[in-house]
């Protein structure tokens, strides 16, 4: 059987932060690497875009990446107040969040809208980190597996590979709340997701998944040695170098 892909934790910092926090937050976490030693995973900050060029430059030398938490579908032109794909990249970008609930519930993202963001993260040969999942509503009817089957098939474009693709499942009502579902329950929403990833692409089985949704210094280490979970993405506790630091080392050897 082929190894597990290399975990990813990734903290996304949504719309927090001045420059002297975010400068202050990148340092605290890059000098725990330092420190102590890289944790055996890939590790991602997404800071809100105004920071993304100080972070970038904290961050240099460092094993921590730089991600954005969203990108425009079109490479460039007439998008007030939109960021391109490549002009994230061009900052030192090597990842971006798309699809996040929070932008599909604010702005009214569409499936087929995080597809083309996917598609132009790729083309600026950024990794495309693709969000889904149920809200509470579709849990409590029963229909989470068929809600991120549908997300995943229109979500995540045709060229999707491991290298230039992560996964992201959130149940929307775990986001924020202190309320995670359960490992059992995490586990089967995981297994879905890689059958399916699985039955679509040639090396769907080599894809992270990653689990988010009210992952903390406390509950990470139980959440991240559930089958099929290569990752978090960490909202609230992202911006405590300390917990932050503690998720990364808290995936199982
Ligand atoms: C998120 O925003 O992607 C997230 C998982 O947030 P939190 O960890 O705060 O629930």
């Amino acid at each position: 059987m082929a190894a597990p892909p290399r975990p990813l934790i990734a903290g996304n910092w949504k719309m927090n932060g001045l420059r002297k926090d975010g400068l202050a937050l990148a340092i605290a976490i890059a000098g725990r690497v330092r420190a102590q030693g890289p944790a055996p995973v890939d590790i991602l900050v997404c800071p809100p875009a105004t920071l993304l060029g100080e972070v970038g430059k904290a961050l240099e030398g460092s094993p921590v990446a730089l991600g954005a938490q969203d990108c425009h579908e079109a490479a460039k032109g007439a998008h007030t107040g939109d960021i391109a794909a490549a002009m994230l990249a061009d900052l030192g970008c090597a990842y971006v969040i798309v699809g996040h609930s929070e932008r599909r519930a604010g702005h009214g993202e569409t499936d087929a809208r995080v597809a083309a963001k996917a598609r132009a993260a790729h083309a600026a040969g950024l990794v495309a980190i693709v969000c889904i999942g149920e809200t509470e509503a579709e849990r409590d009817a029963g229909q989470a597996e068929a809600v991120v089957t549908r997300q995943l098939a229109a979500s995540v474009p045709g060229a999707a590979t491991a290298v230039n693709t992560v996964v992201a499942y959130e149940p929307v009502w775990a986001i924020g709340t202190g309320r995670t579902p359960s490992d059992a329950e995490i586990a089967v929403m995981h297994a879905r997701i890689r059958d399916d990833l699985a039955q679509r692409f040639a090396d769907g089985a080599a894809m992270r998944i990653l689990y988010g949704g009210s992952v903390n210094a406390a509950n990470a280490a139980q959440i991240l040695a559930v089958a099929n979970v290569n990752g978090a993405l960490v909202g609230g506790a992202s911006l405590s170098a300390d917990a932050f630091w503690t998720i990364c080392r808290a995936v199982p050897d």
